[in-house]
């Protein structure tokens, strides 16, 4: 269990009335503490961001918004609301949040809503490229009832801007297809976005310019990425990756017209009763990225993944586009050796204690299920102290297990010195309420 007292009150007092439950509990808690996270998606939450979920703020309906709730007693909902909204304006510089999404689908689903018909057409980046599902995967509801069309990334190797965006290309067929939404933002992402390039392809075909953040949010926040304002009209993101909240969703704009209309399409669009625990737990996680701590914190996340980059790159993986300006980058597997896999490397590497998952790589020859990359991040990493001297560590233990093609011996081996460096620098505990 977590060397957390809050921890192990909670985890005793499940234990006494259920032991299935609090069994999992444990095993989860000892998982976390002793493998290395690099799923760029993810991080550690400290304790007043998690406790703040497992509250009595739970219990209660509070469908509607402040001040036009549809149930009695909702004073401090009310309160907790405000609270989450006004540290999200503030910490994005602008003027309407809405802190109600369950998710950052879900608070694309609501956008979509709010600002298309069916059928209507949307562009965003080829998701084999980088994309969310949300931007218009076939089977998704954003490319069932929409019209999806794609721009690329620069397919040409000689280029300096190999596999960075091709603006030029968002333009074409922006121009060509004048879709109502031109949507940035993506999930397997390790470049700056140009937001105000973007807004001009946006003013000259006449879309909404939409950027989702849910990746760079915690970047963006501390000034570590530039700002979507005041360049793009709406703005979505999820709250539980760099931005280190609670799981779940958030909007964003400076138009009041836009800021009603997402309203009205989350809350009755899409949603019933808001989480109003998870709510309040935005607004701890929203006033602790207002802390200075917060832009040391995702300054060493990026000096991190650029010591990570360079470190794999030594040892002769191709880092795609030659590097990364952000939390995350993708190993191209096969300049290491042609034959490894994205499946088999998450596999080995999971069996060391090394969490990552399989990304297809830009134009990737292999289907997704097998891919030839591997997508690593390090806010997880470096929430829990981890330093440039630490991340050579961990790129060395990842060739050594990619290197012995999982050979359970070397996974063993790697898997116990994983386990003590994790043991010297433990997960945010309650003794340090705000993580490093
Ligand atoms: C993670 C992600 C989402 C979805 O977030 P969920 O909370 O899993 O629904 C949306 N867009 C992008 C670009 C993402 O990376």
């Amino acid at each position: 269990m977590a060397n957390d007292h809050i921890s192990e009150a909670i985890s005793d007092l499940i234990r006494a009335q259920d032991a299935d439950a609090a069994g999992i509990l444990a095993r989860e808690s000892e998982r976390q503490e002793h493998t290395l996270e690099l799923i760029a998606s993810e991080n550690h939450a400290s304790p007043a961001v998690m406790y703040a979920m497992g509250t009595c703020m739970t219990n209660k309906y509070a469908e509607g918004y402040p001040g036009r709730r549809y149930y009695g007693g909702c004073e401090f909902h009310d309160q907790a609301e405000e609270l989450a909204r006004d540290r999200a304006k503030k910490l994005f510089g602008c003027d309407f949040a809405n802190v109600q999404p369950h998710s950052g689908a879900q608070a694309n689903a609501a956008l979509f809503l709010a600002l298309l018909n069916p059928g209507d057409t949307f562009a965003s980046l080829e998701l084999s490229d980088g994309g969310h599902l949300s931007h218009g995967l076939k089977v998704n509801m954003s490319g069932k009832w929409f019209n999806p069309v794609h721009y690329p990334l620069i397919r040409d190797e000689n280029s300096p801007a190999f596999e960075t965006i091709d603006y030029e290309a968002v333009e074409a067929v922006c121009m060509e297809h004048k879709p109502k939404l031109l949507m940035c933002g993506y999930s397997a992402y390790p470049r700056v976005i140009d937001f105000e390039r973007f807004r001009q392809i946006a003013d000259k075909c006449g879309a909404i310019l939409h950027a989702d953040i849910a990746h760079i949010a915690g970047l963006i926040a501390a000034g570590e990425h530039p700002s979507p304002f005041p360049h793009c009209h709406v703005v979505t993101t999820t709250t539980h990756k760099t931005l280190r909240g609670p799981r779940g969703g958030l909007f964003l704009t400076n138009d009041e017209d836009l800021a009603k209309k997402f309203d009205r399409a989350l809350f009755p669009g899409t949603q019933g009763g808001p989480l109003m625990h998870v709510v309040l737990s935005k607004a701890v996680a929203f006033g602790e990225a207002l802390q200075p701590s917060f832009k040391h914190y995702q300054q060493q996340v990026k000096a991190n993944a650029r010591a990570l980059a360079m470190a794999l790159m030594d040892a002769g993986y191709r880092i795609t586009s030659g590097g990364t300006d952000n939390h995350l980058m993708l190993v191209d597997l096969r300049t290491r050796d042609a034959d490894l896999t994205g499946a088999d490397a998450e596999k080995w590497l999971e069996s060391a204690g090394i969490i990552c998952n399989k990304n297809g790589i830009p134009q990737d020859p292999r289907p997704p299920m097998k891919t030839s990359g591997l997508r690593l991040g390090t806010p997880a990493l470096t929430t829990r102290g981890f330093k440039e001297e630490q991340m050579t560590t961990v790129a060395s233990f990842i060739d050594r297990v990619l290197e012995s093609k999982g050979d359970e011996s070397v996974a063993e081996q790697v898997r116990s010195e994983i386990r003590e460096l994790c043991e010297k620098f433990p997960l945010p505990n309650a003794a340090t309420a705000t993580p490093a």
